[in-house]
This record gives C-alpha cells, structure tokens and sequence, in this order.
C-alpha cells in the first residue's frame, strides 16, 4: 500500500483511530481492516483520511504475520515490554514509585534478621558496657566456627579502639594489614592471611604454630614479612610488623586455594547456579585469582558448597515455629498458620499463611472489596511458589493483603490459601466481591467454587496471551482490548461486530468466553473498580523478585519489611496530595475534564444532564445517582467526560463527585493500621515444638 502511495517498500501505514482503537495510531496490515478505517470516515462531500507512515526494515506484511509480536510479551517474568496492554488507572504512579525506590534503598541497608550470634547475651552484654552504642547485627560470611569468635568480637569490641579491630565480616573478604590492627582470634589472623594469600597471588608461609606469635613470610629472599603478637590477658592477636613489597613474581597454585575456600567463596554463585560444571567452575577461579584448582578440587568445593547453601536454608526452617509466635505476638490479631506433616517424630514444614493484623484492617477498613490473586516462582533448593493477595486501595494502587508460601501452584494450595483468606476477611456471602485471576486453572475453579456470588475476572493480559497463540496481529490486538473497554452492552456488541469484520475466527474464539470474566460492559457497578488487568499482584512480586531466592525466614521477612516500610511510607505521602483524591485519580479526572469540551450539557432539573457529545450521541447523567448512560462513572466511582460536562455546568468540582472509595478519608482508613517492628531471632522465645524439617523437594513447573 505504500508503493501504490509512491513511498516504496520498507513502511508502515497506520490511520488514527479515535473510535476504533482507544485513540491510538492502527496499522493497515489487511484490506478489512482498511475497510474499517473507511467506515470511520463521517460520510460528507470530502472525506479525508490522515495516513502515518513509519519506517520499518521489514515489509508491512512480514510485521503482521511474524510471530515474535515484540509489542506484546506475556512471559510470566518480563511484563515491563508492553507498554500498549497496561492498564494504566491501575499502576504505580510516579510519587509511589520514587517512595518504593526509598523503600529500597532502605532496604539495602537491610541486616538479615536470621543471621545471629551464637551468644544468646552478646546483646545485653553491649548494651551494659556502653548504653550508647545501638548493637548492630551483622550477617557473618560463613557458618563455619567463627561464628564463635564474632561473638567474642563483639563482646569485647566497645573496650578496643574500634578503627584499630579487623572486622570478619566486612574485612574478611578482601583483607589487608597494618601495624596496630588487632584481631579477635589467631583463627581469623590465619584465615585473613590465607585469604589475602590468594588475592596477592603469592603462597604465604606461616612460620610458627604459636598461639602468641605468628610470622608470615614469603618465597625465600623476598622482603614480605607480617609480624603479629598476642594481646596479654586475651585472645586478640595484633599486627606488629607488616611489610607488603614482594620482590617475587605471582605463581600458579597456592596451597591456601582450598576446596573449603573455595566452597565459601562461590556458594553464592553456586546457589544461584546448581548446574555450573565443573570446567566452567575452574575456569571462573582461574579468571579471577590465576589458579586452575583440580578437578577433585572442584568436586569437593561443590560438595561443601551445596551443604553450606543447604545448611543456611534448612536451619531456618527449625527456627520458623519461633518466628511466627514472635510475629504473632508483635502484631496481635495476625494469622500466621503452618501446616506441617509428621515425619517419625519431627515435623516436615509445608506451607506458611500470613495475614498480618494492620493489612486486614486497612483492607476492610479502607479499600475496595476486590482481591487480586497470584502466584510466582521462589528459586533455591527448595523450589516453592509464593502466593498473594492484593487488594486496591484509594489512589488505584497495590494493598498488600496476605501470602503464603506454598510447595506448587494448584488447586489443593490454592484452596487452602483462600479458605484462610475467607476465614479471616469474614467472607459469609462473596457478593459485593471482586476476584482478579490470571489463568491458571486451579485457582480459577477454587475461586468459582469458593466464591459463587462473587464477580470472577480473567487477566486481559493472560487472556490475550490465550487469543495470541492463533490470533496475531496488532489490529486484532486493539480490537480485543477495545471490546473489553465497551462499558455498555450494546457497545460491546458493537466492538464484537467489528472484530468479525476483522477475523471470524478470532471472533468466534473470542465469543466463547463469557463476558463477564472480561469485560466492563458485563462488570458490575458496586465494587467501583473496573480494572480489567492484573497489574497489581505483577507489582508486588516484582518488588519481591531480588528475595525470591533466599532462604525461608529472610524471604518472610523481607517481605514483612516491604510492606511495613509501604505503609509507612504511604501513611506520609497522603499529606502531599492537593485536593480530595490521589494523583492518579486526579489524571484519570484531568483527562475527563479535558474531553468534556466536546460535549454540551442541558439540565433537566433536579441535577439530571442530557450530555451532547460531539460525536452526536448524546448521554443522561444523573448526578445525585453518580451515573450516566455510558456506565463509565457507574463502574469506577471517578466522573466521565459527560459527567464533568454537566459539573461544569454550575462550576462545580468533579472531586466532589468521586467515589468516597477514592477520598484521602479512605486512604487513611486504610493505612492508618501499623505493622509492627521485628526483633532478631536472638530475643525470640523459644517454642517447645520439635523443630520443622525442610521442605520436600518439589520440581516447579517450567523451571
Ligand atoms: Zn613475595
Ligand atoms: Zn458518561
């Protein structure tokens, strides 16, 4: 079509399509819908049509049929490429944005509330040695035996010049020396130089076995030299002598560069990647220090490494009855349930459920009565799904309402997780309420089954992602998602005609599902809400993506953190608001404000409006009923176009006008509820329950 406009290969022609696609630019890729591009055009004596060409590498033909759509993505993992498909009345604004990059950068500085001392009284000790000084909880770098000596560290470290003290758990990883540095244990001496050994590339040699006096020397002839003296009446070793210059050159082993070492070093990467070979393991270490460590090496560093790894998730679990009493006790009201199964006489941990007090409260108190459903992947040896419950709250955003963490996606998991949601939100009758799924089978019968006067919605973005698979294209696309926008029946019999003039097949695939899982014309009007995607649950895991693979109890907690941090911080953002709703509600009315030029209303008394619009339909608003004919205001609460039309009649605020789901009344309700700060596990109580084992392994579907 280009080349009949004498433009050549290698374009894209697109037309404007206010009425067919939600105003937006809609490529002619097929003569129907050229076809329906004419039949935009009002029929008068000159008709023109304004036809935008972009330049593509591809034929317009090839764009249509490839079936890459990088319009459109639906992988569980990357949903941040489809910009078109958001429903962006319901996303994270820019301010909530910024404050959850606060949260994070809060979150950074995070110490893991499961790594603690030994020594049960270190805390005490500090606090009557030096009241001033907060005790800081640090995560030490292995489970090995010096744990014991931190903790030694830590109860000596206010009588010691704390600049002067070699700290393992910061400096251990890249140590260095000079004289005067004190270090708690000959042990982490011998482990710091045989750790800097490896660094510089040089096999250090320690002279002597005494406890009171070591000497490190290199190759014969060369001036390196550490000297270190024990510190009377303690255990502390302390750099005398320290001399860095090596005359020799770097060699290729090192008698320090061992399969513990090296468990230690790369646990990390190896958790992250169990599959690594052994080759490309050496190969890493050779990149990074010079050596080739043997194969036999690398197998018993693995070995090590996998028991490290293991051994920091499954010692979680056998502290995780401590934790929920804690969690429990600190925010009375809260449901935290395991459920367990006896193995011989100890228990094997399945599933964890948590609905923290303040989030029920916020959640009945102040938002929409609609629940958003998902599930996402938790990686690590124990692969697991978490489970979540958003709900909405006044400014279109993310609630946090309750998760679980759960050994699969299905519908037994599933059912329990909602059984326990219904228990705890008091669900007698589910009408009034609103359940978003993606399209996960399971959960959509659960819901069905356990819901049955409640209104079910289907993801569009999980149901395009269905229509996809046979149907491409992108005018198909907009058609589809203008369908589901139709507010009214008869529009959304309209939009349906449209799509078989486009294609009769998808039209009828599309025909088959019912309505009222998918689209607005078939919402109902009460819960103010007429979200059609799943947006809110995708932000929540995303913010949860960087804990996804750590262990159980850090996992929980990060994300008790997460929501604590959220509901502080949104506690505060209310105060910058302008008016009676949030920005995001502001936008939505902004943007009906500004159509409403297009329309003239005519009282009819008693605040009734016909609205003209200039398009020639003309629309009955009812302001004391907060309705109109186009139910757009009927299903989200927030003014229309006409209903702004006939608000500006008299000068009013259409503010005053929105739902009081959207009033900072609302918001506050919501967040007003706190959840309250966590200990560390040092000053938990200790339940008398037979510790949890680990979870059975469960292979995750797609992983
Ligand atoms: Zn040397
Ligand atoms: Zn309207």
């Amino acid at each position: 079509m280009a080349k009949d406009l004498g433009y050549g290969d290698g374009y894209d022609v697109s037309f404007f399509g206010e009425e067919f696609g939600a105003g937006r630019l809609i490529q002619i890729i097929s003569d129907s819908t050229l076809l329906a591009c004419m039949s935009m055009v009002p029929k008068s004596n000159s008709r023109v049509i304004v036809l935008y060409l972009k330049v593509v590498s591809l034929t317009s033909s090839q764009v249509g049929n490839d079936s890459s759509d990088p319009e459109y993505c639906c992988s569980e993992d990357d949903d941040s490429s489809d910009p078109d498909f958001e429903d962006s009345d319901y996303a994270q604004s820019d301010e909530e944005i910024d404050l959850l990059k606060k949260d994070d950068k809060w979150l950074e500085g995070y110490v893991d509330h499961s790594c603690t001392d030994n020594d049960p009284n270190a805390e005490e000790n500090d606090e009557s040695d030096n009241g001033e000084e907060s005790p800081t909880l640090t995560c030490p770098n292995s489970f090995s035996s010096e744990d014991e000596a931190v903790g030694e560290l830590r109860r000596k470290k206010n009588r010691m010049p704390k600049s002067e003290d070699f700290r393992p758990e910061v400096d251990m990883a890249n140590p260095s020396f000079k004289p005067g540095l004190k270090f708690a244990t000959a042990e982490i001496f011998r482990k710091a130089v045989r750790i800097y050994s490896i660094n510089c590339g040089r096999e250090l040699i320690f002279m002597n076995n005494d406890r009171n006096k070591i000497r490190v020397v290199c190759e014969e002839g060369c001036p390196f030299v550490i000297h270190s003296l024990s510190v009377s009446g303690s255990t502390y070793l302390q750099a005398k002598t320290f001399n860095p210059t090596h005359v020799c050159s770097k060699g290729s082993k090192n008698i320090h560069a061992t399969a513990s070492w090296l468990a230690e070093r790369y646990s990390g990467q190896l958790r992250l990647n169990p599959n690594w070979t052994a080759s490309s393991f050496a190969e890493q270490v050779y990149q990074d220090y010079g050596y080739r460590p043997s194969r036999a090496t690398v197998y018993r560093a693995r070995v090590m490494a996998v028991d490290i790894v293991e051994g920091s998730y499954s010692k979680q679990y056998e502290v995780l009855w401590d934790y929920c009493h804690e969690l429990r006790t600190r925010n009375l009201g809260s449901i935290v349930i395991i459920k367990s199964e006896m193995e011989g006489d100890r228990p094997r941990f399945q599933r964890i459920y948590i609905c923290l007090v303040a989030c029920k409260k916020g959640f009945l108190d102040g938002c929409r009565p609609v629940v958003c459903l998902d599930g996402c992947h938790v990686k690590g040896p124990h692969p697991e799904q978490v489970l979540s419950a958003m709900g909405v709250y006044a400014n279109n955003g993310m609630f946090p309402l309750a998760y679980a963490y759960v050994e699969n996606e299905s519908n037994s998991t599933w059912l329990w997780f909602l059984e326990l949601l219904s228990g705890d939100l008091n669900i007698r009758n589910s009408q009034g309420y609103v359940f978003m799924t993606d399209k996960q089978k399971g959960l959509i019968d659960v819901v069905d089954a356990l819901f049955p006067h409640a209104e079910h919605r289907h993801c569009l973005k999980h149901l395009y992602g269905n229509f996809y698979l046979e149907h491409r294209g992108l005018a198909l696309q907009h058609q589809m998602e203008a369908t589901a926008r139709a507010t009214t029946v008869p529009w959304f019999h309209a939009e349906m005609r449209k799509m078989l003039e486009l294609s009769k097949p998808a039209h009828d695939w599309l025909a088959e599902k019912d309505p009222r899982h998918w689209s607005r014309a078939y919402f109902k009007t009460d819960p103010k809400c007429d979200m059609l995607m799943n947006n809110l649950c995708e932000a929540f895991n995303h913010s949860i993506m960087d804990v996804r693979d750590k262990p159980v109890l850090t996992m929980l907690e990060r994300i008790r953190l997460y929501i604590m941090l959220l509901m502080a911080g949104r506690r505060v953002f209310c105060e910058k608001w302008d008016g009676q709703v949030g920005p995001r509600i502001r936008k939505i009315l902004e943007k009906n404000k500004g159509k409403a030029q297009w329309c003239i209303p005519k009282a009819a008394g008693q605040n009734r409006f016909e609205v003209m619009h200039h398009s020639g339909r003309n629309f009955a608003v009812d302001l004391n009923a907060h309705s109109c004919s186009c139910r757009a205001w009927d299903l989200n609460g927030i003014p229309c176009l006409h209903a702004c039309a006939a608000i500006s009649w008299f000068h009013g605020n259409p503010e005053d006008f929105c739902d009081v789901v959207y009033k900072k009344e609302a918001y506050l309700r919501a967040y007003e509820p706190m959840i309250m700060p966590m200990t560390s596990q040092d000053q938990w109580m200790k339940i008398n329950l037979a510790p949890l084992l680990p979870p059975k392994y469960h292979k995750q579907p797609g992983t």
